[in-house]
């Protein structure tokens, strides 16, 4: 069964592309079949898969107008070594666009059903805002991942975003979950930081993955060169973390349901 997850967090700069990206080219590397989906009209993740956003033929924009398929839009990101439905500016305009068309919130989903079956993982990457972008990605994922700075307003602005899962659960897309938190760019010797931590676990418990990803410049860095940073510095504490954030997905993939 393909897992479809959209990398959300309504806030800006919390990590939402860097995961995308790493978490992407790890499950990759595990040899896992992955699309990404950049759902930013920023278009950061297309430029951090070694794809050029000014020179594109076709992107997730003419999906969701429905002038393109996906398999007419994706292209091979070789420095990741995943699909890429890539996305460029051109992409804003697509919110006063498709608030005419029917099915507004559900057309990365449809667009999705041909070709999910070819991919282990759909990653999504979502803009920062509870907008119909957003709510394409909310929609055609089966879980959401929501990366977080551990800092004060980080709790707030997780209430939003938990309120918006739920209405779109009860409206639009009743399997959708919380596959977890992560906690990015994580720095042990700031004590709020471990304080803000030790909330998020008492709140949520095992939703928040056991992998925390730590500040690290290498991760910073590997945008410019175009490349996931596996392929900038594998050994950099950064890229161990994204791989071992693979290995948990993996792991909780193969363990049975529970039975609660
Ligand atoms: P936006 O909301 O604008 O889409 P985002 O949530 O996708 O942002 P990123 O673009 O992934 O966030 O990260 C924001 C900035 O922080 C980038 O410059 C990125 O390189 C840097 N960054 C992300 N994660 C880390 C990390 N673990 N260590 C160091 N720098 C990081
Ligand atoms: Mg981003």
């Amino acid at each position: 069964m393909t897992k479809i997850l959209a990398i959300t967090n309504q806030k800006g700069g919390v990590g939402k592309t860097t995961t995308t990206v790493n978490l992407a080219a790890s499950l990759a590397a595990a040899q896992q079949r992955v699309l990404m989906v950049d759902l930013d009209p920023q278009g950061n993740a297309t430029m951090g898969s070694g794809i050029d956003k000014r020179d594109l033929q076709a992107s997730v924009y003419d999906v969701l107008l429905g002038d393109k398929t996906i398999a007419e839009a994706r292209i091979r990101s070789e420095a990741g070594k995943y699909d890429l439905l890539p996305a460029n500016r051109e992409l804003a305009g697509a919110e006063v666009e498709l608030v005419g068309l029917t099915h507004r919130e559900t057309r990365l989903r449809d667009a999705l059903q041909v070709v999910a079956s070819e991919y282990d993982y759909v990653l999504i990457d979502c803009p920062p805002a509870l907008n119909l972008l957003t709510l394409n990605g909310l929609c055609a994922a089966k879980s959401v991942m929501i990366p977080m700075q551990c800092e004060y307003y980080a709790l707030e602005g997780l209430s939003d975003l938990v309120n918006t899962i739920r209405k779109v659960r009860t409206s639009l897309n009743p399997e959708l979950e919380i596959e977890g938190l992560l906690r990015t760019m994580f720095d042990p010797r700031n004590t709020l930081a471990q304080q803000v931590s030790d909330q998020l676990q008492e709140h949520f418990g095992d939703k928040v993955y056991r992998t925390v990803i730590p500040r690290n410049v290498r991760l910073a860095e590997a945008p410019s060169f175009g490349v996931p940073a596996l392929y900038h510095d594998k050994l950099s504490k950064g890229t161990q973390a994204y791989l071992a954030l693979a290995g948990e997905l993996l792991n909780n993939a193969a363990q049975p349901a529970a039975t609660a």
